[in-house]
């Protein structure tokens, strides 16, 4: 056994090899092999023990003290991985380079050869097991080059490569979009960055900036794809070449040199996308719920694609839906098309259930860690794809045809792998048994010598009952000894006494067992063994062989997997829209928003599931080609903030490319989508519940254009009343005079209403409710108008506040609106009876301004106590004007 210990003044060869490993890999946990173990030392062991919740035990002395240490069993070693991968650590696995027997050749003493063979990181995973085979896994770099920037991906377990330019604004938005796993950056931009990055919940790996050097960037880029300028894939900017240089280079890092089969990059440009923030793609539960998971997100309630492929590629629609008019609308043609031909579609949809993840079958090849169940996965793939082909002859859809082409022309290599493969071949092919007999003559042939010394050795069982008359005797096999033959104790002495101990040599004696040997079974044995591994050796070679054979189809199968992807979402989408009975929009150049009948996919499905009705509501945010705002009130929970999600999540489900839940809808090209509501703290990042809000609508108001979409659901009411009101005011005047885009605006503030007589791209809206015997009804009907009340004492009583204090709520309530009524005397009386507001008063002003401007003037006339809310903000307003 290797000694892995350390007196005080001797460092066995194994600690020292340990030691020289783990210095290489200082960050990550080492997973070193011994034996069917992968042990873990030191403060890895601690670390690991306590994240894998399993026993941490003692080894050696280091230094005096114990080395601690815990280990994981080979063969379960991926699910352990997976938890610290998780859990945010990255793990190098060590494995032994050679047989223990080699390592005693060269002395009783010396140690097996080990080495990393790969880093295991979050973004950098190929695993079945440790990736969702619905969802991207997805590496990133940003780089900055002097005043440019741009962002690299890669899915390694798909090969896709994209990049683009991305000032260090819009990194947070990309990120978002992308949901990586992990993010490179430079040792420069590292504490900028981080706060950023995991904020998003992506893992941060800084690099060096040599890794981010543009020109020896282009260089690994060409030796990558052999080529000797880039330029046949485009023409990239210094950052982009930066960024990917940086993938590449991370990704020799992790793998050790055996890099995963890369496509070609592909750029994409930010204006070919609808720009969602990172807030809003949360806020509108995109691609994941706001409680975390899928499950309640938008991508949930739509999926009905049939293969990981698909779903794949349908998140990444709704995760950057379109923004080019022609390309969306031959996506709703497409559909179309599916729609109407039922019998295509059902017969596609069964197709397409057959087809196996080609695209992670194939980076596992390349990366060497496929199997020949990857090979199979290949075949059984394009042999469905080019049924699939075939089921679409005739088809004169141009996207339906477009990727109908992309499944064909792959006859060679299914033909290869149908006559070389058995029908469901074993994971492994260290296991052998997976090529199919009558493709290798020579190969059939050692099997048949190892088959029939299988059945020679039942014979030779019976012979040896025969000759030895007991009935009992059989010829076993173990690791250790080979092929025996073992009879029970009780007939030991014959075996071992004249004439049979002639013929039957001792090999070993057990409690129960007597086990014996003979030339003719050792001989027998030695021919079974070498069929048996030169049958094993000849299966190898056909899998290296058939696997660098596949290798150079990497491209042909890949687009055939993108054409099925693309298939599976439209006619997922085509199943969806007729079952859920969803319209075609219409999205053209203008400015419209014309929703009929809309409604919230999510929150319907929920009611569905309650055997509750949805209620469709219409919305309209254009007056002729101009956009307007609503100002949505009404009480509370009354389906405010779902009118609000429905509308945006119809555009954004538009421009991705589906159909809409809505009887008909005329959608003007969004190009930026915000959506906003007014709670929601980040106390996380030091920010109060007040400061988000105040920050996210900064942001809208910097940034919306005519083509922007903005939801804002409850803006200001994270402050005081009037704080709150003023700032939800000053706000939808903003987005009405400079923003001008298409907005719904929910709110409390009931005197906002006002602004509608005063903005004349402002309409009021709000959500009925009935009232009867004093209860409320919900009607979640939305129609013009504006709510004078919202019900909140009401809601109040339905969510079980206690009885005082909603008979208590509603007297407070009467008292403040009859001292609204009355001028404000009637409330200040209250006020001063409610010790919650009585506050000392205010310190006397000594220093007096110098000279008044017509604003101090003003307010230094009036009396604050004598002004109605409704006549402070009108005041608000003229002084505003005054100073412009
Ligand atoms: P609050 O002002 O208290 O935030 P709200 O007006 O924003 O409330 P929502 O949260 O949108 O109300 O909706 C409350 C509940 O009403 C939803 O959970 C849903 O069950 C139901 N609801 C909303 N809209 C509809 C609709 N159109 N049809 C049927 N039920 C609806």
């Amino acid at each position: 056994m290797e000694e892995f210990r350390v007196t005080d003044d001797a460092v066995t060869p194994m600690m020292a090899q340990y030691l020289e490993i783990k210095a290489q890999y200082a960050d990550a946990i080492l997973f070193y092999r011994m034996g069917d173990f992968y042990e873990m030392f030191f403060d890895d062991a601690v670390a690991a023990a306590a994240a894998l919740d399993i026993a941490l035990t003692k080894r050696g002395f280091h230094l005096g003290e114990p080395i601690p240490m815990c280990g994981v069993p080979v063969h379960a070693a991926e699910g352990y991985l997976l938890t610290l991968i998780r859990k945010g650590f990255r793990v190098a696995i060590a494995e032994q380079m050679e047989d223990p027997a080699e390592a005693k050749k060269r002395g009783s003493k010396s140690v097996v050869r080990r080495d990393v063979v790969r880093l295991v990181t979050p973004g950098t995973l190929t695993e079945d097991t440790l990736l969702e085979a619905r969802r991207h896994n997805y590496l990133c770099a940003y780089a900055e080059v002097r005043d440019e920037a741009a962002l690299a991906w890669t899915d390694i377990s798909t090969g896709e490569l994209r990049v683009m330019p991305c000032t260090r604004n819009r990194l947070s938005p990309e990120l978002a979009r992308l949901a990586p796993r992990e993010v490179l950056v430079s040792e420069a931009m590292d504490t900028d960055l981080r706060p950023v990055i995991e904020d998003l919940g992506a893992a941060v790996t800084v690099l060096s900036r040599g890794s981010f050097d543009s020109a020896g960037a282009e260089r690994r880029l060409c030796a990558l794809w052999q080529l000797g300028t880039l330029e046949a894939f485009g023409n990239f900017a210094r950052p982009e070449l930066a960024a990917m240089g940086a993938l590449v280079d991370y990704l020799d890092l992790t793998q050790r040199g055996k890099l995963p089969l890369l496509r070609a990059p592909q750029r994409e440009m930010q204006c070919g996308a609808m720009q969602i923030d990172a807030a809003t793609r949360r806020n509108l539960e995109i691609t994941g719920a706001l409680s975390g998971g899928r499950a309640g997100s938008l991508l949930d309630a739509v999926d009905r694609t049939v293969t990981a492929g698909g779903a794949r590629l349908l998140e990444r629609r709704l995760s950057s839906p379109s923004c080019d008019v022609g390309l969306i609308a031959a996506r709703h043609d497409a559909v179309d098309n599916l729609l109407e031909a039922a019998r295509l579609r059902d017969t596609l949809r069964d197709s397409l259930r057959r087809v196996p993840d080609m695209d992670r079958a194939l980076s596992r090849l390349a990366l060497d860690r496929g199997g020949p169940r990857d090979l199979a996965a290949i075949r059984n793939g394009l042999s469905q794809a080019a049924l699939i082909a075939n089921q679409l002859t005739g088809s004169e859809d141009p996207v339906l045809a477009s990727a109908a082409r992309q499944l064909v022309g792959n006859e060679d290599i299914i033909n290869l792998l149908n006559q070389s493969l058995v029908d469901e071949p074993p994971l492994l092919a260290r296991d052998g048994g997976f090529i199919a007999t009558g493709f290798d003559s020579d190969l059939d042939a050692t099997r048949r010598l190892r088959d029939e010394g299988r059945g020679v050795i039942a014979g030779l069982q019976s012979d040896f009952v025969t000759q030895t008359g007991i009935q009992s005797l059989k010829i076993k096999h173990n690791n250790v000894l080979g092929y025996f033959i073992e009879v029970t104790t009780t007939h030991a002495d014959r075996m071992m006494a004249p004439p049979l101990n002639a013929t039957f040599i001792h090999r070993q004696t057990t409690a129960n067992q007597v086990r014996f040997t003979t030339v003719e079974l050792s001989a027998l044995e030695t021919r079974i063994l070498n069929a048996g591994n030169h049958a094993l050796d000849l299966e190898k070679g056909h899998f290296a062989d058939l696997r660098a054979q596949v290798l150079a189809q990497a491209g042909a199968i890949g687009q055939a997997a993108s054409g099925l992807a693309e298939l599976d979402v439209i006619a997922a989408l085509a199943d969806l829209a007729l079952s859920e009975d969803w319209v075609r929009p219409r999205v053209d150049a203008s400015h419209a928003f014309q929703i009929e009948g809309g409604r919230h996919p999510v929150v319907e499905a929920a009611l569905r599931r309650q055997g509750a009705p949805f209620i469709a509501n219409d919305c309209a945010l254009t007056e002729g080609d101009t956009p307007a705002i609503w100002l949505l009130t009404g009480p509370n929970m009354a389906g405010k903030s779902t009118f609000l999600r429905q509308n945006a999540l119809i555009a954004l489900l538009a421009q991705a490319g589906s159909y809409v839940p809505a009887r008909a809808a005329h959608i003007g090209l969004v190009s930026q989508l915000f959506s906003r509501v007014g709670a929601s703290d980040d106390l996380a990042r030091g920010r109060s519940t007040f400061m988000v809000e105040m920050v996210e609508t900064a942001a809208i108001l910097n940034q919306a254009d005519d083509r922007a979409l903005v939801i804002l659901d409850e803006i200001g009411r994270g402050t005081a009343t009037y704080d709150g009101l003023s700032i939800a005011w000053a706000t939808l005047e903003h987005l009405h005079d400079v923003n001008r885009c298409r907005a719904l605006f929910a709110t409390h503030y009931h005197e906002m209403t006002a602004l509608k007589g005063k903005l004349p791209g402002v309409e009021n809206a709000t959500v009925t409710v009935k009232e009867w015997e004093g209860e409320v009804i919900f009607l979640h009907e939305v129609q013009r108008g504006a709510a004078d009340r919202s019900y909140g004492v009401q809601v109040a009583r339905l969510a079980g506040l206690p009885k005082a204090v909603i008979d208590r709520a509603k007297v407070v309530l009467e008292a403040l609106e009859a001292g609204e009524r009355a001028g404000g005397q009637r409330q200040k009386a209250l006020i001063d009876d409610l010790p919650l507001f009585r506050a000392a008063p205010p310190a006397p002003v000594s220093t007096p301004a110098p000279k008044a401007s017509e604003v101090e003037q003003r307010l230094a006339a009036l009396n604050p106590d004598e002004l109605t809310p409704m006549a402070a903000l009108q005041l608000v307003y003229e002084l505003k004007r005054a100073l412009t």
